[in-house]
């Protein structure tokens, strides 16, 4: 029986399989699509998930065809530079069109000797007790012991389950394409300057070679989203906000998105669990639904794969809701909040005013930076330090980086007092006795995913919390 299916090849459903392979399963990733999809929405990543590339030794590839660009003005698009010291190694954002980063972890997944198979259609699931059947549109079922719907905003995972979905419909359309143009560079920038001072979802950005990306409010929302724009629709709706079409020809791809805000009810059913946009959708504001849906990926992997590697302590699968949800919920709302402070109405633009004079103050644009970055992230693991739950930033130790000691995976103790002993857990966890000047605690024991599992120097409650985050000691 197939340990994982992983339905949908998205940058959510790579994610999944890299980390469900690096633990030893093997995952069989399903998209419905023949050839990946040539539309490029997200065009960048942010620091949580430049981070976890670093921790799993990915990063290279993705720096070399990457440009890294400030952090300031990512909040509402509000133009204050970011706070200096940031608690990341990586302050920065990497643009990065999103069919580069699903190739490239494309190519890793293949590395790792994932099966990938494309033009292959979820259409039908049932569960029992020992596994789930995926019947698949060509008339053929598969079985495995865990399903992972990864398959988008339109989720047919999520409707076979009847896992409600509830939020906002969209109450705007956006068409975005990439196309050829004949208008002069010195037109373009000045008769965009102009409309952009009342319409921010307007822009035409020169990406090279004589294509632009341009973007342009629809005629009214969609009822079909998945049928394309035409060439005409954005002829038509330049003219409308411009007063000229800028003499658009040549598409690549066109495209249109909307502003619904949906979060799902549950994010398990059994063997079944959502995760990335299947699970939440948000306007694009701050460029953050790929990097929440890698990182709802980086969360479920390690424990996905305890569970059927048999070290799963009880409740561990459940953390990937009580964990995750509340992230999704936070994204939403600052989604929400973004979308107020971007419309051009008086009152909002009074709001807007006030955030921005607000943002000089250091700690709100920290907090505000940390947000849209996902480096504040804090699980809930009970009363404990700040550290406790918040995943730690790369370290330099004595021997080196931390974040290049985690590219297997595995469970990790740092202990610095170097009398601590993870005897019992050692297939699962590393011992790295080390010091650093960054890091102000005797030890700190470390999940898969880089997040603080315990603090301390006491081994009593350290074997304690080992038997909480990774089980029953061997033998
Ligand atoms: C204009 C725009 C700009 C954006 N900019 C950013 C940004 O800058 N930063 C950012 O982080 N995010 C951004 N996003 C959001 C980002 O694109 C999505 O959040 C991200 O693609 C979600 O990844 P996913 O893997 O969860 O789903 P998807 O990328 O949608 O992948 C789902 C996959 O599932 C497959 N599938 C669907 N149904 C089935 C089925 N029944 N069986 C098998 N396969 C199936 C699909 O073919 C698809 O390949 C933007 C979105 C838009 C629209």
């Amino acid at each position: 029986m197939i340990d994982v299916i992983v339905a949908g090849c998205g940058p959510t459903g790579l994610m999944l399989a890299c980390e469900l392979r690096l633990q030893g399963r093997q995952p069989l990733l399903l998209d419905k699509d023949a050839e990946p999809t040539k539309v490029v929405r997200a065009l960048g990543l942010h620091a949580r998930t430049i981070e976890i590339l670093d921790q799993r030794g990915l990063l290279e590839p993705f720096l070399a065809v990457g440009r890294k660009y400030p952090l300031g003005g990512f909040f509402a698009g509000i133009r204050k530079p970011a706070p200096e010291r940031l608690d990341t190694a990586h302050p920065y954002v990497l643009g990065i069109p999103q069919t580069t980063t699903d190739r490239l972890l494309t190519e890793h997944a293949l590395d790792l000797g994932v099966e990938i198979r494309r033009g292959c259609e979820l259409v039908g699931l049932t569960q029992d007790d020992d596994a789930v059947t995926v019947d698949l549109a060509d008339g053929t079922s598969l079985r495995a012991r865990y399903l992972v719907g990864c398959d988008g905003g339109r989720s047919t995972v999520r409707k076979l389950l009847g896992i409600a979905f509830p939020g906002e419909p969209s109450r705007v359309d956006t068409l975005l394409g990439e196309m050829e143009l004949t208008a002069s560079p010195e037109t373009l920038a000045a008769v965009s300057a102009e409309v952009q001072k009342t319409q921010r979802r307007f822009g035409a950005m020169p990406l090279g070679d004589g294509i632009h990306r341009v973007l342009v409010p629809a005629d009214g929302v969609a009822e079909d989203r998945a049928v394309p724009p035409t060439l005409e629709d954005f002829q038509k709706q330049l003219r409308a906000y411009a007063g000229t079409d800028f003499g658009v020809h040549s598409p690549r791809w066109l495209s249109r998105f909307g502003d619904a805000t949906r979060l799902a009810e549950r994010y398990r059913s059994g063997r079944v669990f959502l995760a990335g946009d299947a699970a939440h959708i948000h306007p694009p504001t701050g460029g953050q639904g790929l990097n929440l849906g890698v990182q709802d990926a980086f969360n479920l992997g390690w424990k996905l794969a305890a569970e059927v590697n048999g070290w799963a302590p009880a409740g561990l699968l459940d953390s990937y809701q009580t964990e995750r949800h509340p992230v999704a919920a936070d994204v939403l709302d600052n989604t929400r909040a973004q979308m107020e402070l971007l419309s051009t109405e008086p009152g909002p633009q009074a709001t807007r005013r006030l955030v921005t004079q607000l943002m000089d103050f250091e700690d709100v644009n920290r907090y505000l930076i940390e947000k849209i970055t996902a480096i504040g992230i804090r699980y809930d693991f009970g009363d404990g330090p700040a550290l406790l739950g918040r995943r730690l930033r790369d370290v330099q130790l004595k021997r080196g980086r931390l974040y290049d000691l985690m590219h297997a995976g595995r469970g990790l103790l740092l202990d610095q007092t170097g009398l601590l002993s993870v005897a019992g857990w050692a297939d699962r966890v590393d011992h790295i006795a080390d010091v650093s000047e960054e890091l102000d605690v005797p030890a700190a024991l470390l999940r898969p995913d880089g997040h603080v599992a315990w603090l301390g120097d006491n081994q009593h409650d350290l074997t304690d919390h080992l038997g909480k985050w990774f089980g029953a000691a061997a033998g």
